[in-house]
């Protein structure tokens, strides 16, 4: 069934009746969670207003641009990264959308696959140990060549090097460039941009959803997807329509602000797709938990 032009209330309702019987949750979260928050990575007035100056001396118009955005010098490339990974890993406070969700589900047998390497789940008090994200987190840097595939946790680093540079510069001290303590390389964000992206640790995180999934095998499943475009489909969006298959008495929902893709789901009587902003419909719901 397709929800679109459904009330408010009858969204809710919709939500509360799967939640209450389920036994076994498995929540799929994209960047269309992290944009009810606050934090729309395609918006040009976000981009303006986290990172002012950028739009007029650059001409990228999101922070989604930006990331992929070839800054002239590696002074601007990591003047660049510093800022973002200190205004959203760790300025930016928890987002009411990830608090209200924290709220419906911490008290459920739950899991959570993110693309999102904001810090948000972590901000918001979810269990790190129920969490597979497997495009990375901006907390971490990682060699650039990479030698190895070591992670290391980058909030200091961040933070004194952010020290350094006021609102207006858009360069860091060459200096200040970090450095692999094994080979000399520049440390990068441990995000998935290119092939360079060290993912060994978080595949190895990845059994966390597979151990939810052997765990709970013959229980009353919802796969639960918040906020999932198109960018990579296939981490939670075609992987949850493929569990979902293949689990004859799962259940699954799908909310998403736009919503008019052509599914499969559409012809199943236990799937529910709802069109919506996931802001009012999570705010709305937590009142119910
Ligand atoms: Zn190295």
């Amino acid at each position: 069934m397709i929800y679109s032009n459904t009330s408010l209330p009858q969204k809710i309702a919709i939500l509360k009746t799967a939640l209450d019987k389920t036994e076994a949750l498995i929540i799929g979260a994209g960047a269309g969670l992290s944009a009810s928050a606050g934090l729309d990575y395609d918006n040009l007035d976000t981009f303006n207003t986290l990172f002012p100056g950028y739009h007029d001396r650059y001409g990228m118009k999101s922070i989604n641009e930006a990331d992929f955005y070839q800054f002239p010098t590696p002074e601007e490339q990591y003047a660049w990264w510093i800022r973002n990974i200190a205004a959203i890993r760790y300025d930016y406070p928890p987002g009411k959308p990830y608090l209200d969700l924290h709220r419906i589900v911490k008290d459920k047998n739950h899991v959570i696959l993110t693309t999102n390497t904001d810090g948000q789940f972590f901000k918001s008090g979810f269990d790190t140990d129920k969490i597979c994200f497997p495009q990375g987190d901006l907390s971490f840097f990682q060699c650039s060549t990479p030698c190895n595939d070591e992670l290391y946790p980058n909030e200091q680093m961040v933070k004194e090097i952010r020290s350094h540079i006021g609102n207006t510069d858009f360069a860091i001290p060459s200096a200040d460039i970090p450095r692999c303590p094994h080979c000399g390389s520049p440390l990068i964000p441990n995000v998935r941009r290119t092939k360079k992206f060290v993912e060994n640790p978080w595949l190895e995180k990845y059994q966390i959803l597979n151990d939810f999934l052997a765990a709970n095998r013959g229980k009353k499943m919802l796969f639960l997807e918040l906020g999932v475009g198109f960018n990579t489909p296939g981490i939670i969006r075609y992987e949850f329509e493929f569990l979902f298959k293949m689990r004859k008495y799962a259940e699954m929902i799908r909310i998403n602000l736009n919503v008019v893709e052509i599914t499969l789901l559409y012809k199943e009587d236990r799937a529910a797709v709802i069109q919506g902003d996931l802001g009012p419909i999570l705010s709305k719901l937590a009142e119910e938990y």
